[in-house]
């Protein structure tokens, strides 16, 4: 099966303007990109197709927005000011960083031989800035490593505003920022990111059961978008794995990395799906405490509400355990488009196409006549994508600048699912040809029948 390395992939999204590396104008900023036209059409579809999915297709799940700067208590109750951090390494020859367990120990040194490492000591992670025009340690403020921790001390605002009962789930969309020691193979590791989170609470002794289903859930999205089940792994970690609040963790993997000899570490995380039991509430209840992995406790002493849910079955107040679907939005979309991307033999020319799902695809349409100055052909074109793009909502595109066997190939290579063109037929009998991207077959609509032939065809019907 040909796979895709991250080269052919970086190189198309330059060029077609999916993805930039960020402050590219001053020769960038480490860990950081930006989405270009192509790459913010795709990368909010991917968003939209979670929110659809785990939001409005379902009846127990509510939607949330929290501020990316965040008070230090809750992460310091959250236990992400003692402990999220990643154990570094520093080469006494060449002075670099690494991350001690993303280190090969064979790399070469550009000082010569193998680098001379000194012991692992933690880094935080967390971004810090100071709040409000006094710089000073009373301001100290995070920007947010997780969407995750908003959603848990918004629990209580949500519940009492929406009267929910348990099993309920709040989703979240947003950035998190995270200073990784390398960030590195492209969008995978960056310092800047999204992510795709829920938090969905229930009753202790269910919770075996919901994370099963959730699992599965969100594994099911991935491949109902177009993700081929044999790039998708689902890796349950083992206990000496799995973080010590965690009760069972399963990993959704990408084979991001199918260039590397080991079937096993071509596959990476794009989503983890953990049952946290009730430890994050635990932390940030009224009374409660935070427990660290050594077993030292923080009991809470800022908290102003308990986050409980009151069970009338049984007249008590409980704290809910937590099962965490947790993807990344950039992940997502990168496993995207590794996985649509083709290169084929069409004659004696290879012809790249991305086969994105067309939910996916960041141009719904493109519009071609095929006489670029036949004022009849070149308005009725501009009609058609006008009528498709503001009556229909579909991104749809307008270009004369090539011949016709130019402009296929190029909406081809960036997932366009249909082209239409406009001919001198068109001027006589009020149709169009239509393009399948992806069996490259041709058939002719009426204008008039093209909302609904093309809803049908993208799914939007
Ligand atoms: P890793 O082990 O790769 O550092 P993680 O286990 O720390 O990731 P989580 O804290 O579980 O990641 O975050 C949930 C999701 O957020 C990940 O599955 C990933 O898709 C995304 N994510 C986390 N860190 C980054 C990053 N630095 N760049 C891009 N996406 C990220």
């Amino acid at each position: 099966m040909s796979m895709v390395d991250l080269d052919k992939i970086i190189s198309l999204c330059k060029r077609r303007g999916f993805i930039f590396q960020g402050s590219d104008q001053y020769g960038g900023l480490q860990g950081t990109w930006d989405y270009g036209p192509l790459g913010t059409e795709l990368k909010n579809n991917v968003k939209r197709a979670w929110w659809r999915r785990m939001v409005y297709e379902r009846d127990d799940m509510e939607g949330l927005d929290c501020a990316i700067l965040m008070n230090r208590l809750v992460l310091k109750y959250s236990g992400h000011e003692e402990t999220f951090s990643d154990p570094m390494v520093d080469c006494r020859k060449c002075k670099r960083r690494f991350r001690a367990d993303q280190i090969d120990a064979a790399e070469k040194c550009q000082e010569g031989g193998t680098h001379d490492l000194t012991e692992p000591r933690p880094f935080n992670l967390m971004f810090k800035t100071t709040v409000g025009p006094v710089a000073d340690d009373n301001n100290i403020a995070y920007l947010r490593p997780e969407t995750a921790q908003g959603i848990f001390i918004n629990f209580k605002n949500v519940l009492d505003s929406t009267n929910r009962k348990l099993p309920f789930g709040i989703a979240q969309i947003g950035k998190a920022y995270r200073n990784e020691i390398t960030p590195k193979n492209f969008i995978f590791r960056v310092r800047e990111f999204e992510q795709m989170e829920i938090e969905f609470f229930v009753k202790p002794g269910t919770d075996d059961d919901w994370h099963a289903r959730w699992v599965d859930e969100r594994y099911n999205w991935y491949i109902g978008l177009g993700i081929r089940p044999e790039n998708l792994r689902k890796y349950p970690q083992k206990k000496e794995e799995l973080a010590h609040y965690a009760k069972a963790t399963t990993d959704i993997l990408y084979r991001f990395f199918p260039e590397r000899p080991d079937e096993n570490r071509q596959y990476d995380e794009v989503e983890g799906v953990a049952n946290r039991t009730d430890f994050d509430l635990t932390c940030h209840t009224k009374g409660g405490k935070l427990v660290l992995k050594d077993g030292r406790e923080i009991p809470n002493e800022h908290a102003v509400n308990r986050l409980t849910w009151f069970d009338h079955e049984t007249n008590q107040h409980l704290l809910p355990y937590v099962i965490e679907p947790s993807a990344g939005v950039d992940r997502a979309t990168l496993a995207f488009l590794m996985d649509a991307y083709h290169e084929e033999q069409v004659k004696d020319d290879t012809r790249v196409v991305l086969r994105l799902h067309p939910e996916l695809a960041p141009i719904k349409v493109a519009v071609l006549p095929l006489k670029k100055n036949h004022d009849g052909i070149v308005s009725i074109a501009k009609e058609v994508k006008n009528m498709l793009q503001k009556k229909c909502g579909w991104r749809s595109v307008y270009d004369d600048t090539a011949g016709i066997g130019k402009l296929y190939r190029r909406q081809d290579e960036v997932g366009t699912p249909f082209c239409l063109t406009v001919d001198f037929q068109t001027l006589e009998d009020k149709t169009v040809t239509v393009r399948d991207r992806d069996t490259m077959a041709q058939v002719r609509i009426a204008i008039a029948d093209l909302p609904q032939y093309l809803a049908d065809k993208l799914g939007t019907a």
